[in-house]
């Protein structure tokens, strides 16, 4: 399957809140924050997209990710905690919508994400109805499939370009197998992915590559 995502990444700097002997802790140690405006065309609801970004979150933790989701349907989520939308930025602070449909992509093609010729991206779309169809076929839930779909767009947009791996999250095309292990929370980004991730939040990355949509 094909996802895009739009993400915002922001640095939080924690160091500032912490006793000076805290500065000896390892980079790792301080997580870092994405900010994702959440936009739901597609009508999902405020139940589903509530547990769909909860499922989201907790497949960044262990990349040391804090995501922060903003502007969610305000009966879901308390509208103090989650701030307002703004304008999106890379890779701080990025943009997700949920529509219906693709026009134009397959119409099995659950997400795409939208990257500049650097490799970096802020906006991407996903699909509902082919996250339905899955729903259908293999017995999980929507919000499940939605979650790991927002989090394997969201990946495209931090990792740039040519970014789907063989293995776990960042497949191309999930299978059964891969959708039942998404289930039991164990379809995660791998290490390096993790480490990649949260390079782009602490230094400029390099590359230049061609512009491309996926
Ligand atoms: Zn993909």
């Amino acid at each position: 399957m094909k996802f895009t995502t739009k993400v915002q990444l922001l640095s939080l700097e924690l160091g500032l809140l912490l006793p000076v002997t805290a500065t000896a802790q390892p980079m790792q140690a301080t997580p870092v924050v994405l900010r994702v405006s959440l936009f739901d065309d597609a009508g999902v609801g405020a139940t589903t997209l509530r547990e769909a970004a909860r499922e989201a979150s907790r497949i960044f933790l262990p990349a040391n990710i804090d995501v922060i989701w903003l502007q969610l349907p305000q009966d879901s989520l308390a509208q103090t905690a989650f701030g307002r939308c703004s304008e999106a930025s890379f890779p701080a602070h990025l943009h997700l919508r949920i529509l219906l449909r693709s026009h134009g992509a397959n119409k099995s093609v659950v997400g795409m994400s939208f990257l500049s010729a650097e490799g970096k991206g802020c906006y991407a779309d996903l699909f509902y109805e082919p996250v339905l169809e899955m729903q259908r076929e293999n017995h999980i839930g929507a919000a499940i499939i939605l979650g790991h779909a927002m989090a394997h767009e969201l990946g495209h947009l931090l990792l740039g370009s040519n970014s789907h791996s063989r293995y776990g999250l960042m497949r191309a095309q999930w299978n059964r197998d891969d959708l039942a292990q998404a289930a039991r929370a164990n379809l995660l980004f791998s290490p390096e992915e993790s480490t990649r991730m949260r390079s782009r939040f602490t230094r400029d990355d390099p590359r230049t590559e061609t512009a491309q949509m996926e």
